[in-house]
């Protein structure tokens, strides 16, 4: 009968009706709330949006004593603690925002038991003087949000979050949750040693956002082609454009704005109200687009963000999957849409090798733009590929909503355009001593007698003029299908192609080189799809 339900699950379903007005819970927050409520260390590993908040929110709630909330997204504390406290929840933070007499209130609440959750910023912990007011109070439980930024080879590595390890010493009776949207193999193994959870349970809830379409198209004129899309497919529709640079950001929602589309720019070098402002017309305004670096986003709870365009390519899958996934949060259709070309990959290849870190941090981001290579240059499903990076089971079909499941790419065999790029620029070292780009190798296989091949005399080399056969687009694909497959390389500041251990192989017949047709016209729109 009813009473032999465990006391937890009734009072964590009363929460969630009494509390958020919500009826059920979804996927396997039910499973987590109980695990935490009951005393237990848990790993949760939930795509975004998917409802990571309630597994310690409402824990915090059913518990005795504060909630201790470690957040890194700092300028969005108020806004949480103020939705916390419209729904009548006790909530309070505590970060360098605040001047004392604000944090003096909090703390006075914090140790009268007046507080329901504490959000604290991971600095804090590093000051003695709060690990001594946390010890002066009672805790219920400590949720660690965001917990892939202990990873140090991850995009948003926060070194204060090493230290968060503390807290199973100082607290061991204290559960502790863990909560990502990041979920490689890697990245799990990373969390719970770094955090000193070895005997958490793992929650991992499916990563496929079945509305979101995956979409790669061949980069020509991106902003031309970001407009037609929008045109066509977005009409005042909410979303977010990313692009690398502070300097193309602003140049694009020019460009966009004064194409009609209202467009506003979001980089980490406009001044924090402009940024702000930015920020709040989006979450507030219907059909606004925001351009931004990848300062953007994180902690955005936007439910109707209908489409995420990329127009550079995003340095690793798990940058990509959290950048797309900000979309369609209120399960609707929407659009993940890149542009994608050569360039991209000769720069991030160069940001690499120009980069700061060691030997082996080089080695990991390589190995991370390899992979979101592969993403872009695969002829089977994406979702499949994306899926399948996370360690989760793709289904046995494609999925029906990718650009690659609705329209196959076609493709051909490459290796003898593979072999006349290599002996090109086999020749040009071998018998010159020299070195050039994407562009000079191009022109050599075209035959073009332009200024700078006369210049250097390379139409006296046996290779000019091999590759008419082909068209100038066809050979930037070859060329960064090479890269992409690491049978090419990029060295210097200049981007200069040099071969790979790999080339020989190619060059000896040893294998052949599958390439991935480019579409003559770039695709254009396509009819939206409910996933
Ligand atoms: P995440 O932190 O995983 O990105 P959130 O915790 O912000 O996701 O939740 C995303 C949205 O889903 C929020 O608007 C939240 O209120 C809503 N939500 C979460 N759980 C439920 C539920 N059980 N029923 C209805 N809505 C929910
Ligand atoms: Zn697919």
């Amino acid at each position: 009968g009813i009473t032999d339900m465990p006391v937890t699950e009734s009072e964590a379903l009363a929460t969630l009706h009494r509390v958020f007005g919500y009826e059920v819970f979804r996927g396997e927050q039910q499973a987590i709330i109980e695990h935490v409520v009951a005393g237990g260390d848990a790993l949760v590993l939930m795509p975004t949006g998917g409802g990571k908040s309630l597994c310690y929110q409402i824990p915090a709630l059913v518990r005795p004593g504060t909630g201790v909330v470690i957040s890194p997204l700092i300028a969005l504390m108020q806004d949480q603690v103020d939705a916390l406290r419209a729904l009548g929840v006790r909530a309070g933070f505590i970060n360098s925002t605040q001047d004392f007499d604000e944090r003096r209130m909090v703390e006075a609440e914090f140790l009268a038991g007046e507080l329901d959750l504490l959000y604290l910023a991971p600095e804090r912990l590093r000051v003695e003087a709060t690990l001594d007011l946390l010890s002066r109070g009672k805790i219920s439980l400590f949720a660690i949000d965001e917990a892939h930024c202990v990873s140090q080879w991850g995009h948003d590595f926060r070194p204060d979050y090493l230290a968060l390890s503390l807290l199973g010493e100082r607290w061991p009776d204290v559960p502790r949750i863990a909560l990502t949207a990041t979920a490689t193999h890697a990245t799990h193994q990373e969390i719970t040693g770094r955090l000193d959870l070895p005997t958490a349970r793992h929650f991992v809830a499916s990563f496929d956002r079945p509305n979101i379409q995956y979409r790669i198209v061949p980069k020509a004129d991106p902003k031309k082609q970001l407009l037609a899309f929008l045109r066509e497919e977005h009409a005042g529709d909410a979303g977010i454009v990313y692009c690398l640079s502070r300097n193309s950001v602003e140049r694009t929602a020019e460009f966009l704005t004064a194409n009609g589309i209202e467009a506003v720019p979001y980089h980490a070098g406009l001044d924090a109200a402009t940024r702000a402002a930015h920020q709040s017309r989006f979450l507030r305004e219907d059909g606004l687009v925001v351009v931004a670096t990848i300062a953007f986003g994180m902690g955005i709870d936007k439910p109707d963000v209908r489409f995420v365009a990329h127009l550079d390519l995003p340095k690793s899958i798990e940058g990509y999957y959290q950048e797309t996934g900000r979309a369609g949060r209120d399960g609707l259709p929407s659009t993940a849409w890149m542009a994608y070309g050569l360039n991209d990959v000769i720069q991030q290849r160069k940001l690499i090798q120009s980069g700061e870190g060691d030997e082996a941090f080089r080695r990991r981001a390589a190995n991370h733009l390899d992979a979101m290579l592969a993403l872009c240059e695969t002829a089977r499903c994406r979702r499949g590929q994306l899926l399948a990076y996370f360690g989760q089971q793709p289904g046995a079909q494609g999925c029906g909503n990718c650009d690659t499941c609705l329209v196959p790419p076609e493709t051909w065999d490459g290796t003898v355009a593979a072999q006349k790029v290599l002996s090109t620029v086999v020749r040009l070292q071998r018998e010159r001593g020299q070195k050039f780009g994407a562009v000079q190798i191009i022109d050599i296989l075209l035959g073009k007698r332009t200024a700078k091949v006369i210049q250097f005399d390379h139409d006296q080399l046996s290779v000019f003029g091999i590759g008419q056969d082909l068209t100038e687009g066809d050979w930037r694909g070859t060329i960064r299908q090479l890269l992409a497959q690491g049978l090419l390389a990029v060295e210097g500041e200049y981007g200069t192609l040099v071969l790979t251990e790999a080339s020989g192989s190619v060059l000896r017949q040893e294998r052949e080189v599958p390439l991935r047709k480019e579409p003559k016209k770039p695709a254009g729109s396509r009819s939206r799809t409910a996933g």
